[in-house]
């Protein structure tokens, strides 16, 4: 028998830029070029994005190749993945391809999962449109599509070479999604910044009203807060987990929404379950989950589980989380708005599961 053995050099250290601004949608292109000259541009986007016009405003005439999908999760799937990449196939684009995400969150991971497999990885921009790709998705490099069993099923980590965020483009989206995607603002300032949390409950209505300049500092200070946990475990070994506050119990009621509550509105009530839990183990106070519920609720979100969503069910679905351990998952919780509570260096900890079968009861 021979052997040997193959030395794959570490990852080059790679950064990119986030640029903000409000109206700079059309003043991208020609940054895009001056940054990857002369390389293939292919843009992936949503229906309603491209109604909205913010295709156009993006290619101002432009003759760009497009694959535009239809809108919504249903459209994240390996299916749509394969006839995008076949796509930039038949318009012969080599491995110098940039891909440009223009959407939300749907259309930057199926687009970052085209980027990362098309002719073994190619260069992805990302410009998100939505409260929650602008807060999230854009930034950390989480690319992947759904399977028909679970959400996020396949996918890989594939950072962005640049990020243009345009709050602009925030204005013509649903008041329901726009609110929704807020509440992972929410979450980035009880992670890591007390006073980012006070920016937002003085800023409420402003917010609430889309107004740019507010809405330039929200981004701001989302895209810095998942930048550095992003920089210090960029692949979810232990500290990025904290992003998931609220998302253990949140996941588990969007699923057993049957996917009628939006991913923020559920993560809304996880976030709520965890300040219950945090009081439980003498982490919190009624106090200072009063002042997080008031914040939620006045972006308009509900703050208990919907009556027809069964408790036992939930519990149920929160054993079968992809982070469980022997059947329970860890929690992420606060010590403190703006600290996560470590527990022998660990950033996501065990709760009893009768601690959180009684927090769901009272919810
Ligand atoms: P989305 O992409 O489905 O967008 C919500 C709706 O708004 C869609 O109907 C879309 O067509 C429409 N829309 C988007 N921008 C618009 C605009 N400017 N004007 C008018 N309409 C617009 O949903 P989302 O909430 O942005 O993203 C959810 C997805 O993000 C989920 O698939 C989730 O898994 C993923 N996600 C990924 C990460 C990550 O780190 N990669 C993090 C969080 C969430």
């Amino acid at each position: 028998m021979k052997e040997l053995t193959v030395k794959v050099p570490a990852e080059k250290a790679s950064e990119y830029r986030i640029e903000i601004g409000t109206d700079i949608l059309s003043s991208v292109w020609p940054k895009i070029e001056s940054q990857f000259g002369k390389a293939g541009k292919f843009i992936i986007t949503d229906a309603n994005v491209a109604k909205a016009g913010q295709l156009d405003k993006l290619v101002s005439g432009r003759n760009v190749s497009s694959y535009v999908i239809s809108p919504g999760e249903t459209s994240k799937n390996m299916n749509i993945l394969v006839m995008i990449i076949e796509a930039m196939e038949n318009a012969y684009l080599g491995r110098d391809t940039v891909v440009i995400a223009l959407g939300g969150g749907v259309v930057g991971d199926i687009a970052g999962f085209a980027a990362a497999v098309f002719k073994r990885g190619v260069r992805v921009v990302q410009i998100p449109t939505t409260t929650l790709a602008q807060a999230d998705s854009a930034i950390g490099g989480k690319t992947g599509v759904d399977s028909s069993l679970s959400k996020n099923a396949f996918g890989v980590f594939w950072h962005p070479s640049a990020v243009y965020i345009d709050v602009a483009t925030l204005k013509t989206l649903d008041d329901r999604q726009y609110r929704a995607g807020l509440v992972e603002s929410v979450k980035h300032a009880l992670i890591a910044d007390e006073k980012y949390f006070e920016f937002l409950e003085s800023k409420l209505d402003a917010i609430l009203h889309r107004q740019a300049d507010v809405m330039e500092q929200v981004a701001y200070q989302n895209c810095r807060i998942k930048a550095q946990v992003v920089e210090a475990d960029p692949t979810e070994k232990n500290q990025r987990r904290m992003l998931n506050y609220g998302h253990t119990i949140g996941h588990a009621v969007e699923s057993a929404s049957g996917f009628e509550l939006l991913h923020g509105e559920a993560v809304a009530i996880g976030i709520v379950a965890a300040g219950m839990i945090e009081i439980e183990m003498g982490l919190g106070d009624d106090k200072r989950l009063a002042r997080i519920k008031k914040l939620l609720t006045a972006l308009g979100l509900a703050v208990t589980i919907p009556a027809k969503i069964s408790k036992s069910e939930l519990a149920d679905i929160i054993k079968r989380d992809k982070k469980a351990i022997n059947k329970w998952p860890r929690f992420v919780l606060i010590d403190t708005i703006g600290r996560v509570h470590r527990r022998e260096g660990q950033w996501a900890v065990e709760v009893k599961q009768d601690v959180v079968e009684n927090v769901l009861g009272k919810l």
